[in-house]
């Protein structure tokens, strides 16, 4: 079997343990054993990321737009075999594993170029003859936490804006994803100087906690539940570090009944049943318009018979596995939570036998729901969406915003009238109209409003808000 270790100051060091990282789609294929890092691995660390900040910050632009670049064209080259590797550890579906590569390729080109479109602003004084200058420096030490439902993309949208300003990095990533986090890390490291980006593996509480507890870490980008995200705001908040926090979503797919219904019910599909619904994005709340709403739930739920679970290797296969048992357990508590409260299940929720044994979860829909029942309110994360028949665009509106969350949401409709109201009225940070709510591009914001994030923006030019601080300097020539 092979074995996989941490990256710290540029050597690859064995962990205390090493864990088995097992494929969701055939529980009995170990994908390899990872090590798991010891709390004064992950010091050391952070010391190597800190012993090298003042270098690689004042290295030059073109050094690390070059590294940048470098980073983003192996991966492209590579995406294929990342897309494999993403489908074994994850269950995502080969094609969509292989688009997530792909963008992670894009990212660092895209930030391969923000290295050099450097920001700043000279300005007069008030008081004659001094000069003002603003700019954007670095934080320091970056640490970076990520969950596993997107094990590329996601470590993708921090380490390369981290680096992109000049931040060093210590990427702590999910512990059920390892292998993704490991092969990004090695093609990362060998285009940077040693300690400049660092790996450790294992859990949230030994890993995560270390990294949150060194006041070397000066800002912390985190995505994940809210319920770990609360606690990196606490631990952020004594000591003074800067944190961004993603986190769940409950997201309304609005449908109006002037909607293009087959455009509708591939919103639908993408939205809430692709990646097997484990996406922050999901639209798990279809909200659909009375006078549309039979003919839309009978076209559903023909093309969600017609979906193919299985093994994401296989080319026919439209969803893959569940990520792992307790994410299935969670799904089919959710399932029976929906029945009890006396919601309609019209098809799947069941779990389903192929060649191999694997997590396999038939996707769900609900009907006869409202938006006070519990499968409406909380984030279940898995391939279940439930329909709320709606009189109308305002009632429709007011149930898309009844929710702690708002990360993204949709509405398909003909009418611009509609689609401007939903996107002025909306509380979510990504809104789509006649798109999925999830699919988004990666050279622009992507965030939430309410309690699904917190703190500025990730990607596009927006990044530079989290990974940078701003000095304002005077200067009286003489
Ligand atoms: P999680 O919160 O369980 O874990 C996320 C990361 O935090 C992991 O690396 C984990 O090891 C670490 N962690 C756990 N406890 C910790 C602690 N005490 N200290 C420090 N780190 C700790 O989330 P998950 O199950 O991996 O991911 C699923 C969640 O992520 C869902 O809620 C989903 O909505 C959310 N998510 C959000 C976005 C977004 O952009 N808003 C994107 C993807 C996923």
């Amino acid at each position: 079997m092979d074995k996989f270790n941490n990256l710290i100051g540029g050597e690859w060091i064995e962990g205390g343990t090493f864990v088995p990282n097992i494929n969701p789609s055939n529980t009995n294929e170990t994908i390899g054993e990872y090590a798991q890092a010891e709390p004064e691995q992950v010091t050391a660390a952070i010391g190597a990321a800190a012993a090298v900040f003042p270098r690689w910050s004042r290295d030059g632009i073109q050094a690390r737009a070059d590294a940048l670049d470098a980073i983003g064209s192996e991966i492209l080259a590579r995406k294929e075999e990342l897309g494999r590797l993403l489908a074994r550890e994850e269950g995502k579906a080969l094609s969509e594993s292989i688009g997530e590569a792909t963008r992670a390729g894009h990212i660092f080109k895209y930030f391969s170029g923000e290295t050099v479109r450097q920001v700043g602003d000279r300005l007069a004084s008030v008081r004659p003859g001094v000069e003002i200058d603003i700019t954007r420096e670095p934080l320091g030490v970056i640490g970076i936490i990520t969950p596993w439902n997107f094990p590329i993309a996601i470590p993708a949208w921090k380490i390369a804006p981290a680096l992109a300003f000049g931040n060093c990095v210590v990427f702590k990533p999910a512990n059920l994803v390892p292998g993704c986090a490991w092969a990004l890390a090695e093609i990362i490291h060998r285009h940077l100087p040693s300690g400049v980006f660092n790996l450790v593996m294992g859990t949230g509480s030994i890993v995560g906690s270390s990294l949150l507890e060194d006041r070397r870490i000066n800002g912390v980008s985190f995505t994940g539940s809210v319920s770990t995200g609360s606690l990196i705001a606490a631990a952020c908040s004594q000591r003074g570090a800067k944190f961004q926090l993603e986190m769940g979503g409950k997201n309304p797919l609005v449908i109006l009944n002037d909607a293009d219904l087959e455009t509708a019910v591939n919103c639908a599909i993408n939205g809430a049943y692709f990646s097997t619904g484990q996406r922050c994005t999901a639209s798990s709340r279809l909200i659909v318009e009375a006078g549309i709403h039979d003919e839309f739930i009978e076209a559903l739920i023909t093309r969600i018979n017609s979906l193919r679970v299985d093994d994401p290797l296989k080319p026919e296969t439209d969803i893959g596995p569940v990520v792992d048992q307790s994410q299935l357990d969670q799904d089919l508590d959710y399932v029976r939570i929906g029945r009890e409260e006396g919601a309609e299940l019209l098809c799947g929720g069941e779990m389903i036998e192929r060649d191999n044994p694997g997590f396999y979860l038939s996707p769900a829909l609900f009907a006869q729901t409202h938006n006070d029942m519990r499968i409406n309110r909380e984030e279940i994360f898995g391939p279940v969406a439930s329909v709320i028949k709606t009189s109308g665009f305002d009632e429709a509106l007011s149930i898309a915003n009844d929710t702690e969350f708002g990360l993204s949401a949709g509405i398909c409709t003909k009418s611009l009238r509609a689609a401007s109201l939903f996107k002025r009225d909306i509380q979510a940070g990504m809104v789509m109209v006649n798109l999925p709510t999830a699919g988004v591009d990666y050279h622009v914001p992507f965030g939430g409003m309410k309690g699904s994030s917190f703190g500025s923006r990730e990607q596009g030019s927006y990044a530079n808000e989290f990974y940078t601080t701003v000095k304002t300097a005077y200067c009286l020539p003489q």
